[in-house]
């Protein structure tokens, strides 16, 4: 086992790496940003390093930084967390290169999924599912035009390299082919520095589910599940629930199996998920992610297992303590983000909070780097917290989130709990029945 680790990360999950590495007996070592000084995992690490100024690309994406914190504290290894450099294979790489390990797949493997072409080519070699679709890259308007009328409209044309749901245009008829396709071609250069894109089948009303699996990098895998991660706001989750309420055990056996099977078959090492959309009773693959999620607690929550705990194993070369047929799905999980964002324009909320009391009591957990007086910089992401609850039936845990909602106070800045307050208590909410596009339409977007 390493004896010291690096996190190059900050906010709650942070704080969440930090935790697991003090329960292995691990040193830690918390870089920051002059920005965050004064952030809960920069106090609870045994050491920490400034890298630099509050703009994250000169201290949380600044690699040489972040290289010569381990050089001078003498870390073994580097967890990224998500976002960040977390699915960078070039940093992977140079960690690699300097005999630190990179806790996180193999950099080949971070390629492979950060092309959504080579990505999707791969998913279906490897017998996953996929959107039925052009089989690589298109760049004409006869072959799109083509491949559209084969695979029937609507049709969606996507980056190669996007990300964050940038980069994507809908078809709906042969007259929009080729505005579509200029369109996405000249949207994904600005964005990515990259103009390839593909074209796939438009479902129409699909839920966002992924299955998380966890690889040793030697032949062996196991899936712990999915999640339902549909109710989402511009390609953001917002809420995310474990097990998924409209899958059932025979489905989530099936495309857990083929998961798991897909990423022994790759020799992936570590935590990765693998994202579907599902309508009709059918899986579809859209990507995978190379890297814990935010939404993991949903999935430790009902099956046990401390994913970031295996990552840790598995990135020492140690066997992971998980076995497929041990993996059981004890009740259910919810995980809803609480941003410091208007509840109503999602307008950020930086600031100092001026009163925390977070919910606490039988089933609840959460995550969260803030605390009474913390003030909120404006420069990252603004997830403050997450609030997970657990419930031996769903209708047990949306009554304990119902009841969680109501304790937790954050004064001093606006957050999306409100938001939450009032979802719980939508039908179509209470009764799981929502796709992709429905928080949007709820919000009259
Ligand atoms: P990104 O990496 O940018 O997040 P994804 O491939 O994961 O891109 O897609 C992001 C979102 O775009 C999906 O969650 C879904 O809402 C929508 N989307 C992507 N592909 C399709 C598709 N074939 N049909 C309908 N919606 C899609």
């Amino acid at each position: 086992m390493f004896s010291k680790v690096l996190i190059a990360n900050r906010g709650e999950i942070a704080l969440r790496i930090l935790r697991a590495c003090k329960e292995l007996g691990i040193q830690t070592v918390a870089v920051h940003s002059t920005a965050d000084a004064d952030a809960m995992h920069v106090r609870l690490a045994d050491e920490s390093v400034c890298i630099g100024p509050a703009p994250a690309k000169d201290s949380y994406l600044n690699i040489p930084s972040i290289l010569a914190a381990c050089e001078i504290t003498g870390a073994e290894a580097v967890h990224p967390g998500y976002g960040f450099l977390s699915e960078n294979s070039r940093f992977a790489q140079i960690l690699e290169e300097h005999n630190i390990a990179f806790i996180g797949p193999s950099s080949h493997h971070i390629d492979i999924m950060g092309d959504k072409i080579e990505a999707k080519r791969t998913a279906k070699e490897l017998g996953i599912p996929v959107v039925p679709g052009s089989e690589g890259g298109v760049t004409d308007d006869g072959e799109a035009k083509r491949i559209a009328q084969e695979i029937g409209y609507p049709v969606i044309i996507k980056a190669a390299s996007g990300g964050g749901g940038r980069g994507m245009k809908v078809a709906k008829n042969e007259k929009e082919i080729s505005v579509a396709l200029s369109t996405a071609r000249t949207e994904a250069k600005a964005a990515f520095g990259d103009d390839a894109v593909y074209i796939e089948k438009y479902l129409g009303k699909p839920r966002h589910i992924e299955v998380q699996v966890l690889g040793d990098g030697k032949g062996r895998a196991v899936h712990l599940g999915e999640r339902d991660c549909s109710l989402q706001r511009r390609h953001q989750k917002v809420w995310e629930e474990a097990n998924g309420p409209s899958i059932t055990p025979e489905e989530r056996e099936s495309i857990g199996m083929i998961c798991a099977n897909a990423v022994a078959k790759m020799g992936y090492s570590g935590a990765g998920t693998v994202e579907f959309l599902y309508e009709d009773g059918e899986f579809y693959f859209i990507e995978m992610n190379t890297r814990l999620q935010v939404e993991h607690p949903v999935t430790e929550r009902i099956t046990n297992v401390d994913i970031v705990y295996e990552q840790i194993r598995i990135a020492a070369g140690m066997e992971m303590t998980v076995k497929q047929e041990d993996v059981q799905f004890w009740g259910h999980a919810i995980e809803v983000r609480i941003n410091a964002e208007d509840p109503e324009t999602f307008a950020p909320s930086p600031g100092t909070i001026s009163y925390y009391h977070p919910a606490g009591g039988v089933g609840v957990r959460v995550d969260s780097g803030v605390y009474q007086g913390y003030k909120i910089p404006p420069y990252y992401d603004s997830l403050i917290g997450k609030l997970i609850v657990h419930g031996r039936t769903r209708a047990e845990c949306l009554q304990r989130l119902n009841r969680a909602l109501d304790e937790f106070v954050v004064d001093g800045v606006k957050t999306t709990l409100p938001l939450f307050r009032k979802l719980i208590k939508e039908p179509d909410v209470i009764a799981g029945n929502y796709d992709i596009h429905w928080l949007e339409k709820y919000l009259g977007m």
